[in-house]
């Protein structure tokens, strides 16, 4: 049985009617709102907060036995709820105009405010990401207060069985029926299966006729091939700075090596933009001129090698790196090229770890679908999409919130 919360009664204005009209049938419960959210992460609490506020009757159906799974273990905990420095080139679409019209209209400093108003302690850690003092459960009791306060129903336990159009949107669940002439699907990506993930959200879209970019995982680890693995991966937890490039984006972050590949904030943030059969490229020590101890050195030999690899990159990974690339000689011509090679590691990773471990799923429902200012369906009228189910992925650190907060404000502002 289906269990509503924050508002644990029935809904106000729910009326019975029979279902079919044979014996055993059941009675169905009839729920009529202004508007169905699917979804309680964090697009689909916005946007019923916003929608809420304005004085709309909203029920969010949720799958899971709580809101805001995701939330809760986002940011190692503590939940990367935004960035302060959040620009347009901070997300991945095949359209990549389309975030910026939500993202203008609701800025980090506009969740910043509600967090401040909430006493939420935070703090930046890095590159204008904010995270909480305490932990990801503040956020969570933010958005279920702020709910609470618009009078929005969060109905937990939901089983959605059939979703169909006739005068309003029907969901068809197993504690009823939700009937209204809005529709707002916020059931996120496919990453992390084993927290409810679901496909409902591109099912739905191509029930309407609507196109879908194809979904991959990204901000995901990157698997190494046999060879490379057999020469690198037992140096698993090593870690050093790098700049890592692939189709004409590249990031200068943290790379850590681990027990089947390469992960770390540089690899997680170009895993968006590696596609199969493709290679990425990793400057090893950016910016660094590794050989010049070498070419200064008194004498050129394995030794001042090493010691200046070892200047540079993390001790154990410059000792294998000249036992994989030793120079055939110690001429110059031979330290350019390993200087060239430091500068250039070419990598062609074998997969990635998959949705079990993505942070989130590039691709969903085609931008070109969806007006940018409210996120409504172009041909569906009343029928919403918002959060990571559209095709609009944010770079590591705080961008996806943004985006969820961003879409599901934009849409609840104009149901
Ligand atoms: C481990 C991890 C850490 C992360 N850390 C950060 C971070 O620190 N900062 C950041 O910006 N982003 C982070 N992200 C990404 C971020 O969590 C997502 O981009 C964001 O949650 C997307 O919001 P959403 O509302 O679109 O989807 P979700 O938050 O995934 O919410 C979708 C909701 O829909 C529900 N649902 C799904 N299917 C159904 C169904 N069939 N019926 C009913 N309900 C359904 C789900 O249970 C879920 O509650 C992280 C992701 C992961 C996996």
């Amino acid at each position: 049985m289906a269990r509503a919360c924050p508002v644990q009664s029935p809904p106000r204005n729910a009326i019975i009617v029979r279902q079919g009209l044979g014996r055993t049938s059941l009675p169905i419960m009839v729920h009529k709102f202004d508007a169905v959210i699917l979804g309680a992460g964090a697009a689909g609490l916005m946007c019923a907060i916003e929608a809420g506020k304005r004085g709309r009757r909203v029920a969010v159906l949720e799958r899971a036995d709580r809101a805001g799974k995701k939330i809760l273990i986002s940011g190692g905990g503590r939940c990367n709820f935004t960035n302060l420095h959040c620009r347009p080139e901070h997300f991945y679409s095949a359209n990549p105009h389309f975030a910026k019209s939500a993202l203008a209209r609701y800025e980090p400093s506009d969740f910043i405010a509600l967090v401040e108003r909430h006493h939420i302690p935070y703090h930046e850690k890095t590159l204008g990401q904010l995270f909480c003092d305490r932990s990801s459960q503040d956020i969570v009791d933010l958005l279920e207060t702020e709910c609470r306060a618009a009078g929005v129903q969060i109905i937990l336990n939901s089983n959605i069985q059939e979703v169909r159009r006739a005068d309003e949107f029907i969901v068809r669940t197993d504690s009823g029926e939700f009937l209204a002439p809005v529709l707002v699907v916020a059931t996120g990506g496919l990453s992390i299966p084993k927290l409810g993930a679901t496909s409902l959200g591109y099912d739905l879209a191509r029930q309407f006729g609507m196109k879908i970019r194809e979904t991959r995982p990204a901000l995901v680890p990157l698997l190494l091939g046999t060879n490379d693995r057999a020469q690198y991966c037992d140096l698993a937890g090593v870690s050093a700075e790098v700049e890592v490039s692939a189709d004409h984006s590249s990031f200068r972050e943290k790379m850590l090596i681990t027990h089947r590949g390469l992960s770390g904030p540089a690899i997680l943030q170009i895993s968006t933009y590696w596609r199969e059969q493709t290679s990425i490229r990793i400057d090893l020590a950016p910016g660094r001129d590794v050989t010049l101890p070498i070419r200064e050195a008194k004498e050129r030999n394995m030794a001042a090698a090493r010691s200046a690899l070892q200047g540079t990159l993390p001790k154990r990974f410059a000792t294998r790196w000249l036992d994989l690339h030793a120079p055939p000689d110690w001429t110059n011509r031979a330290l350019e090229k390993l200087e060239g090679q430091v500068h250039e590691w070419v990598v062609e990773p074998a997969g990635t770890e998959g949705y079990e471990k993505a942070e989130v799923t590039v691709g969903g429902v085609d931008t070109d679908e969806l007006s940018s200012k409210t996120m409504e369906s172009r041909r569906v009228p009343g029928l919403f999409f918002i959060g990571e189910v559209v095709d609009v992925t944010g770079h590591l650190g705080g961008f996806n919130f943004q985006w969820a907060w961003a879409s599901g404000a934009a849409a609840g502002r104009a149901l």
